[in-house]
């Protein structure tokens, strides 16, 4: 099976969240998910080969997600697939009424074939127990990750907070710690479910060591740190 493959990727819908890990609601900003497409780097941006991930629109959201596939030389016919990261109601598939109606067939990356074979799902729950990551290598070479809400948002991931609102356990947030530990040791870059994309620098990976220990529960995911520390050092070796 071919595992080599690189692929292209674009944002088409900017996520935002308007609760901020301080926990103020910034009301100007629209609650929506990051909206990624994937598609091989051989070959159009085509039917079989071109995975929306976490496909749920809004309004304005649609009508940026339609101008950048345009500016791609693509329309929505173009759309075949679509994965989700987790069966959360913002992260599911949802078009706004009028909408131009796109049919997607799910993708399942368990056994990838070509043309999408290279696009490995890993199950990283924590935030949901379902929750599994798409990663892939991108045109550049870099390890880039599809997080879904494993990452909510740059912000957050600095905070080293979790959506409490959800009320979890303990024990579902020593997951989550562990999901983001495993992001950060694996992806190059990470597109967080609810915001811009994130690349992993050493520069970050010293303020997450630094603040980690004040994150809730981090003494019973210490090991978290030591991968944080690993990957950091790896950075500075040039690996
Ligand atoms: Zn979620
Ligand atoms: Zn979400």
């Amino acid at each position: 099976m071919i595992r080599s493959l690189r692929y292209h990727w674009a944002i088409l819908q900017t996520g935002a969240l308007p609760l901020q890990p301080d926990r103020q609601v910034d009301e100007s900003v629209e609650h929506r998910c990051t909206v990624t497409l994937i598609w091989p780097e051989a070959g159009l941006l085509e039917r079989e080969a071109a995975v929306l991930v976490d496909p749920c629109f809004t309004e304005a959201g649609f009508r940026q997600a339609s101008a950048r596939l345009a500016a791609l030389d693509a329309g929505w016919p173009d759309v075949g697939r679509s994965f989700v990261t987790h069966p959360h109601a913002d992260h599911v598939l949802c078009l706004p009424a009028g909408a131009f109606p796109i049919w997607l067939e799910p993708f399942y990356p368990d056994d990838p074939e070509p043309p999408l074979a290279g696009l490995v799902a890993r199950h990283r729950p924590g935030h949901h127990p379902l929750l599994t990551t798409l990663a892939f290598t991108d045109t550049r070479g870099r390890a880039v990750c599809v997080a879904g809400d494993a990452v909510l948002d740059e912000a957050w991931l600095r905070a080293w907070e979790y959506y409490w609102p959800n009320l979890y356990t303990r024990e579902e947030i020593v997951q989550t710690w562990a999901s983001i530990g495993r992001l950060l040791v694996d992806a190059d870059v990470i597109i967080p479910g609810h915001g811009p994309p994130v690349a992993v620098t050493e520069g970050l990976l010293r303020d997450l060591l630094e603040a980690f220990p004040r994150a809730r529960h981090a003494e019973r995911a210490l090991y978290v740190a030591e991968w944080l520390e690993m990957r950091l050092a790896s950075l500075r070796d040039g690996e």
